[in-house]
């Protein structure tokens, strides 16, 4: 996992980033966006504006379709870009330094704002692995702009912070969120560790509880995490428990609030079992749970209703085709995998890093290598 280089940012005008946000301004409406539309968008001529893009092509920020309809898009990076050059200049990111995690849904970056407090980017990047398995579901979705990553991504940054923002002005144990611009969240650096890097703590069973009594808590709030796991709980030096990663939270009102409830107890202590031997009698259960407040309802009633309802209408569409998916053979999903048609070189073997991160126990393979930040030109 490299560091995120922005080097070349110092080398872009400002025409240069008119012309990446014509393009992203395109693709609210095209999958692909014709020069033409670009340059009037930017208000400059074709000509002009065709010599700004192949520079930005050349740095890897947009690249040429010629598939169906022949235009240009954003590449992962190109977004990247755009957000960071936004939270940059309301002053909430100074400098970007190393990768600290890959995530099935996102990268995570390590950076420092003017007060030279370390902070965590994360970009997420929706259609890296689960949005490609609504690949059969396309042409319905064909009409809907949520068919698009750039969207789908900024909707679910939009949505992760909304939650975050909630929970930690409610107490709970999650990282403090600083802002977020299209799909990225910036937000405090939790000190310690991964649940699924530890291997040995104090008090196990006080571990455990505190796990056990969070769910719950959240549950007593409204809210189910619904990805509740060794990846998403950070654990400190002295074992204090914090909570990461919220696009998929679910209200305890949800058709499947007890499913996904049950599911999330279960993956602790199936984790408990496997790595410590703990097993206990004592765990939650739906019934257990005594609504003291309705935080689903206050964030779906703060500015971020109406996308929040629209990103989990997509999040319900894809559990329902993963789970008609999971039932396939092996062969289908080569097949469906080889489909892809992405064809920007952006789009590495991301199954591959996640798979070494995820499997990667050793503490000290992914201490932040904090030393090495460069500064935003
Ligand atoms: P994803 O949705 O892709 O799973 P996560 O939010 O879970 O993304 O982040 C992926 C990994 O990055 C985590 O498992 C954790 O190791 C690291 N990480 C994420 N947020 C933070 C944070 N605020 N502080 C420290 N590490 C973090
Ligand atoms: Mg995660």
């Amino acid at each position: 996992m490299g560091r995120f280089d922005v080097s070349m940012m110092k080398y872009l005008t400002s025409e240069d980033f008119r012309v990446l946000t014509s393009i992203e301004m395109g693709m609210k409406n095209h999958e692909v966006v014709p020069l033409q539309l670009v340059a009037s968008i930017a208000s400059l001529r074709n000509g002009g504006c065709h010599k700004v893009i192949k520079e930005l092509i050349r740095h890897k920020l947009v690249c040429f379709e010629h598939s169906k309809t022949q235009g240009y898009r954003l590449t992962c990076l190109g977004y990247d870009f755009l957000a960071l050059k936004a939270l940059t200049s309301r002053n909430i990111v100074r400098s970007v330094g190393n990768q600290i995690g890959v995530g099935k849904e996102s990268d995570i970056f390590i950076a420092a704002n003017d007060a030279d407090e370390q902070v965590v980017l994360k970009f997420h990047r929706l259609g890296r692995t689960s949005f490609r398995q609504i690949k059969s579901k396309r042409d319905y979705l064909k009409n809907r702009k949520t068919t698009s990553w750039l969207y789908l991504s900024r909707l679910s940054a939009m949505k992760e912070f909304a939650f975050m923002k909630a929970l930690y002005d409610n107490g709970f144990p999650v990282p403090k969120p600083h802002d977020f611009n299209r799909h990225t969240v910036v937000m405090q650096l939790v000190q310690g560790y991964p649940l699924c890097q530890i291997h040995e703590v104090a008090d196990v069973q006080q571990v455990y509880d505190d796990i056990m009594n969070l769910i719950v808590h959240l549950a007593n709030y409204g809210l189910i995490h619904s990805d509740f796991n060794e990846f998403n709980l950070m654990l400190s030096d002295k074992d204090k428990v914090t909570l990461i990663d919220f696009p998929q939270m679910v209200s305890t009102s949800h058709a499947n609030a007890e499913f996904y409830f049950d599911r999330d107890v279960q993956c602790i202590r199936d984790f408990f079992k496997r790595r410590f031997d703990f097993e206990s009698e004592e765990y939650p259960k739906f019934s257990d749970v005594k609504k003291v407040y309705s935080l689903d309802v206050e964030v779906n009633a703060s500015g971020f209703s109406k996308e929040i309802q629209e990103f989990d209408q997509v999040l319900d569409e894809m559990n329902e085709e993963r789970d008609n998916f999971d039932k396939k053979s092996d062969d289908e999903f080569e097949e469906k995998e080889c489909d892809d048609e992405d064809k920007c070189d952006e789009n590495l073997d991301y199954k591959k890093v996640i798979e070494k991160f995820e499997k990667s126990d050793k503490k000290n393979e992914n201490e932040p290598e904090q030393k090495i930040i460069e500064k935003i030109p």
